[in-house]
């Protein structure tokens, strides 16, 4: 039998408005149509005096491995089977966020993550939708290696599974990757925040390496996203053709209008800064750090403003993992104080951050044809209340509703 969930009030991310009284008929897992509510014959849910979206999309996770704590000798201290069961609770609380889709953006120690997304669509464990990278593909040395060891330590093959040396060599570790099941390849293309001895601003592969793995993974259907920090590094990989730039800590004019040229989508973690800054202090961060992490976030959000003046792609990534899974809601209010609208971050974290995965056949929008994943907060839309959502559906199934009599 049909069933249907009447909605009072309904973000159209599509039309970019808010439509009232608007039925979503329901078969299956699947949307089979939304419009209008005259009546309905067959299973309705009315969900009362509530805003409802389409189920969030986080395309910056890492729902697998050691909360990013700068030791990452703690890595070598789990086995790959403990760090699959801790993955469990992450994937759960991200799910009752509201975020149905992520796209989990890279573990240190290879192939966890394929793992956790077969066992989230095998029904094994409550988690998101999600798509995978399966490894970094980094520079010995880089962005995306287990760094701060002495120099005669070897760390094990797993956590050095996309180390890359050459172009010829950066086409056979996108390939390897691929085949072991990930669905997009995860380039670190300059030095990141937290790597010991890694610059964050400084570029740490060619542009012909990425030209080479963008090309080597689009043989297979599949694309790339770069974690790029520095100016030059996110016009290298701009340039490659990469689909996503991640992080974007220190954009500048030129590199927004290449990215507004080619389409690229921008993922930019512009919250968790303001996390850092509430509970660095009560877990050891000195004030060197936290002086670090406000100029850093202060950048990186005028690189967004730059961003969404220049026409950017805007889609929606947190870095969830450095900080607890299930918070990165609150970013959508922080994209609003930088230059949205709240139907335009809506947006981002649906329609435009499904069209980056090329996904928005089947998520991103509450058309027919889609999952039926929505999510609803109580009254009138406020893009606040969206940290901290009352109503979870995935795939037609409610796995979360905390609405006042509403069954
Ligand atoms: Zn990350």
């Amino acid at each position: 039998m049909a069933r249907a969930v009447r909605c009072a009030r309904l973000v159209d991310v599509v039309g970019e408005r808010v439509l009232t009284d608007q039925l979503v008929v329901i078969e299956g897992d699947r949307i089979v149509s939304t419009g209008p509510y005259t009546g309905f014959d067959g299973e309705l849910r009315d969900l009362g005096d509530v805003t409802v979206a389409p189920g969030l999309i986080d395309l910056h996770t890492h729902l697998v491995g050691v909360a990013a704590c700068g030791d990452y000798a703690q890595e070598l201290k789990h086995s790959a089977a403990r760090q699959a069961f801790a993955s469990i609770p992450n994937a759960r609380d991200t799910l009752l966020a509201g975020f149905t889709t992520v796209r989990d953006v890279g573990t240190f120690r290879a192939f966890v993550d394929v793992a956790l997304r077969d066992a989230v669509d095998a029904g094994h464990v409550l988690g998101p939708r999600m798509a995978v990278a399966g490894a970094y593909v980094t520079v010995r040395g880089g962005g995306g290696m287990l760094t701060g060891f002495a120099h005669d330590v070897e760390v094990p093959k797993e956590f050095r599974f996309g180390e890359t040396r050459s172009v010829d060599d950066i086409r056979e570790r996108v390939r390897e990757i691929v085949f072991h099941g990930a669905d997009l390849i995860k380039l670190i293309a300059t030095g990141a925040v937290l790597a010991n001895g890694t610059v964050p601003g400084a570029p740490e592969l060619t542009e012909a390496q990425m030209r080479a793995a963008v090309e080597e993974a689009s043989w297979y259907g599949r694309y790339v996203a770069a974690h790029a920090h520095g100016a030059e590094g996110v016009k290298r990989a701009v340039c490659a053709g990469v689909r996503s730039i991640e992080h974007a800590c220190f954009l500048d004019d030129e590199g927004a209008e290449l990215m507004a040229a080619h389409g690229t989508y921008l993922s930019a973690d512009i919250w968790w800064a303001d996390w850092i800054r509430e509970t660095g202090p009560s877990r050891g961060y000195d004030a060197e750090q936290l002086r670090k992490n406000d100029e850093t976030a202060e950048a990186q959000r005028e690189g967004f403003r730059r961003a969404v003046r220049a026409g950017v792609k805007i889609g929606f990534g947190t870095d969830a993992g450095g900080f607890p899974h299930g918070l990165q809601g609150r970013q959508l209010a922080t994209m609003v104080e930088h230059g949205l609208t709240p139907i335009q971050a809506l947006k981002a974290a649906t329609l435009t951050s499904a069209e980056c995965m090329g996904w928005d056949d089947r998520v991103g929008s509450l058309s027919p044809g889609r999952y039926a994943d929505l999510i609803a907060v109580p009254g009138t839309l406020d893009i606040t209340k969206f940290a901290d959502v009352a109503f979870v559906m995935k795939g037609g199934e409610v796995v979360k509703n905390t609405l006042r009599g509403v069954s």
